[in-house]
């Protein structure tokens, strides 16, 4: 026998109410008032603006944030054009050395060792509250920065700080440490189809 319309309804509100209830149940739960850590990998386009989105959102509400780029673009970036000149914001790209063109191991460990410097710096300073550390990983790709320090700093740093960190790839320490972790799939990306990077868009 088939049900009635009214029945079917009925049936549809008792689970809708169900799962709100779940949710409310899981919300009830999250009571924990502290800062993340969050790490965006993958290779699909979407990690540094995702990092840097957040970081307009905690400028929006009064937060200070600290921008570590790893790695320095070939152009001057619009973010930092942008966040650069915010009074909130003390943005950082790392010096000489690692660029997508030249290598220059020396000076490209030397480098990343100063702009660990100022990350750790950040991370340890109660008066930041965002923490943006773009293109990280790659660092512990190649071997120029210890991931434990990273961790230990992570670890140790103020209760209401929040961490964003991005690369394509991350160490297994990181990835086991870290509050949230996205992953960003490339399903198709301008570029293949013979789009000519562009400002706005890719820098
Ligand atoms: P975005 O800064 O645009 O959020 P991203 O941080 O996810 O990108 P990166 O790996 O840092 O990506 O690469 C930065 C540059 O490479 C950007 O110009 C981006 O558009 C481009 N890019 C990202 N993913 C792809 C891809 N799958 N194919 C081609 N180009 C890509
Ligand atoms: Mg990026």
């Amino acid at each position: 026998m088939s049900r009635s319309a009214a029945e079917q309804a009925e049936i549809e509100m008792a689970k809708r109410l169900k799962k709100k209830q779940v949710v409310d149940e899981r919300i009830a739960k999250a009571t924990e008032e502290r800062g993340v850590t969050i790490l965006l990998t993958g290779n699909g386009k979407g990690k540094s603006s995702s990092a840097f989105g957040t970081m307009a959102r905690a400028l929006g509400h009064g937060h200070k944030a600290t921008v570590v780029q790893f790695i320095k673009g070939r152009k001057e970036t619009g973010e930092q054009l942008f966040f650069g000149q915010h009074p909130q914001v003390d943005f950082h790209v790392m010096g000489h050395g690692f660029t997508w063109e030249t290598r220059n191991p020396e000076l490209e460990k030397q480098a990343a060792e100063q702009a660990w410097e100022v990350a750790k710096r950040a991370l340890a300073d109660p008066e930041v509250h965002f923490v943006l550390l773009d293109e990280l990983t790659y660092m512990y790709k190649y071997g120029y920065l210890e991931v434990n320090d990273l961790v230990t700093a992570l670890a140790a740093r103020p209760a209401h700080q929040n961490v964003m960190m991005t690369g394509r790839t991350a160490p297994r320490e990181l990835l086991d440490s870290v509050d949230t972790h996205s992953k960003i799939a490339n399903e198709r990306h301008a570029f293949e189809g013979g789009v000519k990077a562009q400002p706005g868009i890719e820098w």
